[in-house]
C-alpha cells in the first residue's frame, strides 16, 4: 500500500485518537524518571579489597618473550553501601606493561581513594581521574575498572555487553601453541583442532630458520582449512619477518602478530610493504593514541587489544572505534587471566563489530579455574554469560583460601 503525506497525517490522526480511546497516554518525563529510577539502592563503593594469587600452570609455556609457569594475579573485590560486589582482575606481565603483582598492589593502594566513596556509575569519571593520576599501569586499572562495570551491571539486571550496546552473544576463540619443537607444537596443534577450535595461534620468535620449519609442521598437522596465526612476540628482526613470512608464503597464514620490537613502527610498515600477510600488532599498542600512531604510520593491518596492555574495558572500547574508524579490524587478547578477566574481555569482544579475532584462551592453561558462571568455550566457540555484570561468580571454596592485602 501507498500512502500519500495527507493519507500518512489522517492515519496518524486516527491512531492518536485511537490511542486515546484505549487511554495509551506516554508516561510523563517525571514518571518516566521515577519507574527508571534504581530501586532505591546506594551505588557509592564502600570496600575495596584486593587478594594477590598464584595459579600454576598445566605446563611451561614458552614465547620470545620468555617462559611462563604461573600466573600472579589480584583479585580485586567491590562492595557498594548496600552490599553489591563487583569483582575484576589483574594479571601484571611486566615484560610488556612493567608491572609485578607487588607493584599492582601498591599502586592499587594508591588508586583506592579515587574509587572509596563514589558512585560505581560515575565510571567515565573515576578513569579519566585514575588516569590523571598515573599512565600505564593498566593492569590493576582494568581490574578495578571491571569491578566498576560489574557493580553498574547487578545494580541494573544488565550484562555488561548490553551496557556497552550488545553486538554478538557468541564468537569463535584460538588456542595457542607455545614455542617447542616442530614436532611437539604438530602434536599439540593437532589436539587443539581436535578439541574443537578452528583456530590455532602458534608462538614464533626464536629465529628464522626453525620457525619455518615449526609452521611448515603445524599447517601440515592441523590441514589447511584451520585458521593459522602466529605471534613472534617481538623476536624478529625486519627483515627476519619478511625472510620468514616468504618462505612461508604457500602456508596461508591468517596473521602475524607483532613480529618486531614494539617501538618499530618503521619496521612493521618495512614488513607490510615487503609482504602480503597482514600484520597485527600487540605490544605497540596498549591505548588508543598509539592505534592513531600505527595508523599514520601505514604499519599494521589489525591490533590485538588486552585489557591488562590499555587499562580497562572503556579503553579497549576506545582503541576498537578508533581503529573502526580506520577500517582496521581487532582481536581481544588476554594475559595470564582466569576466566574472571576473560569473562570482562569478553563483553568487549560482544559489544564491538570490528572486533573479528578473539585470543580468549588463558582459562585453558591454568591448573585451577575459580570461577561459577561466566564465558563458556565450546568447541573453541566463546558463549556470553546471560546474568547481570560480569555473570560470574568466584567459587567460595577459592575466595576462602585468599588474604587480602
Ligand atoms: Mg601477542
Amino acid at each position: 500500500m501507498t500512502m500519500n503525506r495527507k493519507s500518512f497525517l489522517t492515519s496518524f490522526a486516527g491512531a492518536i485518537g485511537a490511542a486515546a480511546l484505549c487511554d495509551f497516554s506516554l508516561p510523563s518525563l517525571a514518571e518516566a524518571q521515577e519507574k527508571s529510577r534504581v530501586p532505591s539502592k546506594s551505588t557509592r563503593i564502600r570496600d575495596i579489597e584486593m587478594f594477590p594469587y598464584s595459579l600454576p600452570m598445566k605446563e611451561h609455556f614458552k614465547i620470545a618473550l620468555g617462559t611462563e609457569i604461573g600466573a600472579d594475579n589480584i583479585l580485586v573485590r567491590l562492595r557498594t553501601e548496600d552490599g553489591v560486589i563487583g569483582y575484576g582482575e589483574a594479571s601484571p606481565y611486566s615484560p610488556v606493561t612493567g608491572e609485578t603483582q607487588q607493584s599492582d598492589i601498591a599502586m592499587g593502594k594508591s588508586l583506592e581513594p579515587f574509587i572509596r566513596g563514589k558512585d560505581a556509575f560515575s565510571l567515565a569519571r573515576i578513569v579519566a581521574e585514575m588516569e590523571s593520576f598515573t599512565p600505564g599501569n593498566g593492569s590493576i586499572k582494568a581490574a578495578l575498572e571491571t569491578a566498576l562495570w560489574d557493580v553498574c551491571g547487578k545494580v541494573t539486571g544488565q550484562p555488561i555487553c548490553h551496557l556497552l550496546g550488545a553486538y554478538r552473544d557468541s564468537f569463535e576463540t584460538d588456542l595457542t601453541v607455545g614455542i617447542d619443537t616442530p614436532q611437539v607444537m604438530a602434536e599439540k596443534a593437532r589436539g587443539v583442532v581436535q578439541q574443537g577450535f578452528k583456530a590455532v595461534k602458534i608462538k614464533v620468535g626464536e629465529a628464522p630458520a626453525p620457525d619455518i620449519e615449526r609452521i611448515r609442521a603445524v599447517r601440515e598437522a592441523v590441514g589447511p582449512k584451520i585458521k593459522l596465526r602466529i605471534d613472534a612476540n617481538q623476536g624478529w628482526s625486519p627483515s627476519d619477518c619478511v625472510h620468514v613470512l616468504r618462505a612461508v608464503a604457500e602456508q596461508q597464514l591468517q596473521l602475524c602478530e607483532q613480529p618486531v620490537v614494539y617501538w618499530d613502527w618503521a619496521g612493521l610498515r618495512f614488513i607490510r610493504e615487503s609482504v602480503g600477510t597482514p600484520i597485527m600488532v600487540d605490544e605497540s599498542v596498549h591505548i588508543a593514541h598509539d592505534a592513531i600512531v600505527g595508523i599514520r604510520e601505514n604499519a599494521m593491518d589489525m591490533i590485538n587489544i588486552k585489557l591488562m596492555k590499555c587499562g580497562g574495558i572503556l579503553q579497549a572500547v576506545r582503541i576498537a572505534q578508533v581503529a573502526d574508524a580506520a577500517n582496521i579490524k581487532c582481536m581481544l587478547g588476554c594475559m595470564d587471566e582466569t576466566r574472571v578477566g576473560l569473562t570482562a574481555a569478553a563483553h568487549v569482544v560482544a559489544s564491538q563489530k570490528n572486533v573479528e579475532f578473539a585470543d580468549l584462551d588463558a582459562f585453558l592453561f591454568l591448573a585451577t579455574d575459580p570461577v561459577i558462571g561466566g564465558m563458556e568455550v565450546r568447541d573453541g566457540t566463546v558463549y556470553m554469560p546471560q546474568g547481570p555484570g560480569l555473570g560470574l561468580d568466584v567459587d567460595p571454596a577459592f575466595m576462602a583460601k585468599l588474604r587480602a592485602a
